[in-house]
């Protein structure tokens, strides 16, 4: 039984993870120096490995980094499509430093979990892909289509030099799938078959700076910035309000997040009040309807207060559409948790976003699960081996059976 291979490879996938994680893989914009070092190793753990295929996609970014995707193949008996695994090998830096209890790039092994930056996000589906196609290799068994696993980069910054890359510079098949483990939930119950739209905007006011005792000569850009963003925060969710209970939470939202340091003192008025808004919106609605009402509100406030404003996009995408529950990727991932967890898994929608929007946008099929405690992200993210251990018995049946 290949679940029995995979039980018996657990020491080995702790130490791949234990080796892999004080590799930094993080992106330029975020401090890093890119993917290679991490690629290169895991490279020769997969050339270890004997697959039919194993092939790099790498690529030298606007900073002069070389970006690293790796790929690797099992071929099929008829290998009339793929299924691919795909993990992305980028992580965040690791944050406030003094909010860890341990060294985020040295690895420590504690019972169930393994502490690090990047062990949940996404180091744990990629040590759990490698070992299902490796646990696939060692069983003998051929499988119908071709198994195929990706190692993405850059998925942490907008995935332009990963699976946007990848996208245009590998030949996929028309009819392959994709389950992407990178975002789930403790028990494994939902499999993600959608996601919201996006849309990451700034809004910056110009008024006229002055005393704080003489308003009168100046304009106020903090006070007309506060109403504008509770106008825009009110005309959205009139304006968006529809549901659709496949998302979690089922309707698209719209939250004032980030707002810039204005002036130093008590006794200036600000000039500039800048603003942002993170909108996750639902399928049903096309980004720049949203768009649409944020402008047409921006120029109520430019009239009626005599103020500038500039919009800034900082991040704007249209939900992909929903990959079909009838799709043999869905299909047979879900006879799998069954199988092995004794549940049916429901599908679900999230606020997106990860790679499986690309693929989707491109018409391909994609499920996004995997077991995790959503720590990703946070000081002393962890992964625990169990997961890792049973996520890879899950994958490992899906890719031997399809
Ligand atoms: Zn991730």
């Amino acid at each position: 039984m290949i679940e029995k291979l995979v039980e018996n490879m657990k020491d080995e996938m702790v130490k791949t993870m234990v080796e892999m994680i004080p590799i930094k893989a993080i992106s330029p914009e975020l401090g890093g120096t890119g993917e290679k070092e991490r690629a290169d190793y895991l490279e020769k753990v997969l050339n270890a490995a004997g697959f039919d295929e194993l092939k790099r996609l790498d690529v030298k970014d606007e900073s002069g980094y070389i970006r690293s995707n790796i790929i690797a193949k099992i071929k099929g008996k008829e290998g009339k499509k793929t299924l691919w695994l795909a993990a992305h090998i980028d992580t965040v830096p690791e944050g406030d430093i003094s909010l860890w209890k341990t060294d985020p790039f040295k690895p420590v092994v504690e019972g169930d979990r393994i502490y690090g930056r990047g062990t949940a996000d996404d180091g744990q589906a990629v040590v759990s892909s490698i070992y299902a196609l490796k646990a696939l290799k060692n069983s003998g068994i051929r499988p119908k289509n071709d198994i195929g696993l990706m190692l993405l980069a850059d998925e942490e910054v907008g995935s332009r030099y990963g699976m946007h890359y990848v996208l245009d510079n590998y030949n996929f098949g028309k009819e392959d799938e994709f389950i992407v483990p990178d975002a789930g939930n403790s028990k494994g119950d939902a499999i993600e078959i959608a996601e919201k739209g996006l849309l990451w905007i700034c809004v910056k006011v110009i008024g006229k700076q002055g005393h704080g005792s003489r308003p009168d000569l100046s304009l106020n850009a903090n006070r007309i910035g506060m109403k504008l963003a509770l106008s825009i925060d009110e005309r959205l969710h009139y304006k968006f309000s529809s549901a659709n209970n496949i998302f979690v939470p089922p309707y698209s939202t719209f939250e004032p997040t980030k707002r810039e340091a204005n002036v130093q003192n008590i006794n200036t008025i600000p000039g500039t009040d800048v603003f942002c808004f993170d909108c996750r919106i639902l399928p049903s609605y096309k980004v720049d309807e949203v768009l649409y009402e944020i402008k047409d509100e921006v120029e109520y406030y430019k009239k009626k207060f005599g103020v500038e404003v500039e919009l800034k996009l900082v991040q704007k995408s249209d939900p992909a559409p929903e990959t079909d529950p009838s799709s043999e990727v869905i299909v047979k991932l879900k006879k799998a948790i069954k199988e092995l967890r004794g549940f049916d898994p429901v599908l679900i929608g999230i606020g997106g976003g990860t790679v499986a929007a690309p693929l989707r946008r491109k018409g391909y099929s994609a499920a996004v699960w995997f077991t995790t405690d959503n720590v990703e992200h946070s000081p002393n993210e962890y992964c625990k081996i169990s997961n890792m251990v049973e996520d890879t018995k899950v994958f490992a049946k899906v890719i031997s059976e399809y």
